[in-house]
C-alpha cells in the first residue's frame, strides 16, 4: 500500500470570515483535482462554511487546529473534538509548536487531545520537531524521537490508519529559513524509523509531512524525498496561486 500524499493548509489565527471564504473558493478553483488530499486547517469559527464548501470535492478536506484534552462541561473556551466533528471537519492539528510554546501543553495532556480526537471519528496531524538551540547542541534526532515516545507510546495500532506526523523544525516555522531537503530526509528517517520499531510496518506506513517555511518554491525539492510524504503549510497556504502550486509540487 503506497503512503498518502498530503498537502496540508493551517491558516492559523488569520484571515476575517469573508477572506477565508473567498480564499477557499480561489483554493477550489485554482488546484486541480488530483490524488493529493488537501486538508484545509481553519478557525474554528469558519469550520462549518469551510465543510460545506469543500463537500463536492473528495480532495479536499477539512481540520481544526487544535481540540480540547475533554469530551465536554465547565472548560470555557475550549472546543471539543466532538464539536469539530459536527461541523463537518475530519481532521485536527495536535501538539503545533505554538501551541506547545504558548500554552505549554505536555506529552500527557497531548495524549489527551489525541484520544479526544479518535474518540470523536477525527484524523490527528501530530506535529514534532525541534527549537533552534537543540538542533545548534546536536540533540535534534533524540528530541523527535522523545517526542514520539512520549505521546505515541499512549497508542494502539489500531490507531494508525488516522493518524499523520508533521516534522516541523521549530527554527523554520514561519521564519523564511526552510530545512534544506537533506535535513528533511534525515529527520523523516528517524521518524520513520521510530515509528517502525514501535508499531511494526504499519508504523512505517504512517505519512510524514515536513512544515517550517515550505512555499510554492520549495515544494517540489523537499517533496522529491523519499520519506516526505507532502507538507504542513502556514503562511504560503494564505495565497491561492502558492498553496496551489505546492499541491502540484509533488
Ligand atoms: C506551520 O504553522 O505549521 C508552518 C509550517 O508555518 P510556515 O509555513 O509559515 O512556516
Amino acid at each position: 500500500m503506497s503512503r498518502k500524499k498530503i498537502a496540508a493548509a493551517n491558516w492559523k489565527m488569520n484571515l476575517s470570515y469573508a477572506e477565508a471564504s473567498t480564499l477557499l473558493d480561489q483554493l477550489l478553483e485554482v488546484c486541480p483535482t488530483n490524488a493529493i488530499n488537501k486538508i484545509i486547517c481553519a478557525p474554528f469559527p469558519y469550520l462549518h462554511v469551510c465543510s460545506e464548501k469543500t463537500a463536492g470535492r473528495i480532495d479536499f478536506t477539512v481540520g481544526a487546529q487544535d481540540c480540547s484534552a475533554h469530551a465536554k462541561g465547565a472548560y470555557t473556551g475550549e472546543t471539543s473534538a466532538a464539536m469539530i466533528a459536527s461541523c463537518g471537519a475530519t481532521h485536527v492539528i495536535v501538539g503545533h509548536s505554538e501551541r506547545r510554546t504558548y500554552h505549554r501543553e505536555s506529552g500527557e495532556h497531548l495524549l489527551g487531545k489525541i484520544h479526544q480526537a479518535f474518540s470523536a471519528n477525527l484524523n490527528v496531524i501530530f506535529c514534532i520537531g525541534e527549537v533552534l538551540a537543540q538542533r545548534k547542541a546536536g540533540e535534534h534526532k533524540d528530541v523527535v524521537v522523545n517526542q514520539l515516545l512520549e505521546v505515541l507510546s499512549g497508542l494502539g495500532k489500531e490507531h494508525l490508519s488516522k493518524l499523520i506526523l508533521a516534522y516541523e523544525p521549530v527554527w523554520a516555522i514561519g521564519t523564511g529559513e526552510t530545512a534544506t531537503p537533506e535535513q528533511a530526509q534525515e529527520m523523516h528517517a528517524i521518524i520513520r524509523n521510530q515509528m517502525h520499531a514501535m508499531f511494526g510496518d504499519e508504523g512505517g506506513q504512517v505519512a510524514i509531512l515536513y512544515g517550517g517555511s515550505c512555499n510554492a518554491k520549495n515544494a517540489k525539492e523537499l517533496f522529491a524525498c523519499s520519506d516526505v510524504d507532502g507538507g504542513l503549510i502556514g503562511g504560503a497556504s494564505l495565497i491561492a496561486d502558492d498553496f496551489a502550486t505546492i499541491t502540484t509540487s509533488f
